[in-house]
């Protein structure tokens, strides 16, 4: 199998496997308790909290651990509008299903929710970001790096629009971390372990001090109170060594994504179109679209390649992405688009192998 699904999931990293594997066997205390194995525990815990936070690379603030990203949104934007109704929250139609069925749940207990368009590049205009976010707002949320389609919005300039305000920024950074630089400006920022060549099952939200939401998980008081439940230090540990890896290697992994994509490029031809800008996008994505193709039938006759049709939790619906709809796609343009996903264990060479079996398969539905 060739895997070119790197935003549903990224190979674990083999430093990661390496640093987890003495947390999965014999160093299996709890990291709570107050004997010296409990105590190892947590200090190779606050170990990885510190490259987590490294990694996200903003100052003043400190790393939740949490189950999920999915988690970490649902906790940044419930912990801060609160349950009571009454509050404003801004965001984007391109946003994760985690940020999105939020703003329906915020709606359903009284809050006031604004969902953005994009434009055809599936960027927002920050003009309309300025006529929605005014005195009175509460929360403002923005994708960092898009999952369906690879772009980047202007999180820094949306942050500054929402201080303006008196808003708080939450960021989904899931797909950016390790890929992109996350700009300085927002309070809040979702990651998620899985997509940087760590484990799945961990995630984390940092907060800027004074912008802790109201907790969700009540319990044995783990996390200084604010989210509780016993951390599992294997999947700490793994978080924390996939981050720092993210760092040491970013320059690298950056020039090996520019390089793919380039071939990429060459080698698909000038049947494809590629979905949403090309200049602002990271550049491990490439979403296409071909005119007349059954993208789901492609799937099926290249099972050995591992690529998608959007999102990992969208692809099962039979539903057209929201993303592409969003961008202005039609359905039938949406059904003919493939996503693309490749990073740091991707070759030259199995990319390009998998990009010719696509072509031939989209040749053979023509034919
Ligand atoms: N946000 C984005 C942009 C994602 O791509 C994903 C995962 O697909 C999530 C949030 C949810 O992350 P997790 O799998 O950690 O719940």
């Amino acid at each position: 199998m060739i895997y070119l699904d790197y935003q549903a999931t990224t190979p674990l990293a083999p430093e990661v496997v390496e640093a987890m594997a003495p947390w999965i066997g014999d160093k299996f205390a709890n990291p709570h308790a107050p004997y010296t194995s409990g105590r190892e525990a947590a200090a190779a815990i606050e170990v990885a909290r510190s490259e987590v936070t490294k990694a996200i690379g903003l100052a003043g603030g400190r790393s939740v651990f949490t189950g999920s990203a999915t988690e970490a949104l649902n906790w940044a934007i419930k912990g801060t509008l609160g349950w009571k109704g009454g509050k404003h929250f801004v965001t984007l139609a391109t946003e994760h299903a985690a940020v999105l069925d939020c703003a329906e749940w915020a709606q359903g207990v009284g809050h006031r929710v604004t969902v953005l368009p994009v434009g055809a590049d599936g960027l927002v205009s920050l003009d309309a970001v300025r006529a929605a976010v005014t005195d009175g707002c509460d929360l403002v949320a923005a994708m960092l790096v898009n999952n369906e389609i690879g772009v980047i919005q202007p999180v820094a300039e949306i942050a500054a629009i929402a201080h303006d305000a008196g808003a708080r920024m939450l960021c989904d950074a899931v797909q950016g971390l390790g890929r992109v630089a996350i700009p300085d400006g927002p309070d809040l920022v979702a990651a998620s372990a899985h997509k940087i060549h760590g484990p799945k099952g961990i995630g984390a939200l940092w907060m800027r001090g004074g912008c802790e939401p109201e907790t969700l998980i009540h319990g044995g008081g783990q996390e200084e109170g604010l989210r509780s439940g016993t951390l599992s230090p294997a999947l700490a540990v793994g978080f924390g060594a996939a981050a720092k890896l993210a760092r040491e290697r970013f320059d690298e992994d950056h020039a090996h994504v520019e390089d793919l994509w380039s071939l990429a490029l060459e080698t698909l031809g000038k049947d494809w179109t590629i979905n949403g800008s090309t200049d602002r996008r990271y550049r491990g994505n490439l979403n296409i679209r071909r005119e007349g193709l059954d993208a789901a039938r492609l799937l099926a006759d290249c099972r050995d390649l591992a690529i998608s049709l959007g999102s990992a939790c969208a692809s099962g619906s039979g539903r057209p992405s929201h993303v592409l709809k969003a961008i202005g796609l039609t359905t039938a343009e949406a059904r003919s688009s493939v996503r693309i996903g490749f990073g740091r264990y991707t070759s030259a060479d199995e990319l390009g192998q998998a990009l010719a079996r696509i072509n031939a398969a989209a040749e053979a539905q023509r034919a």
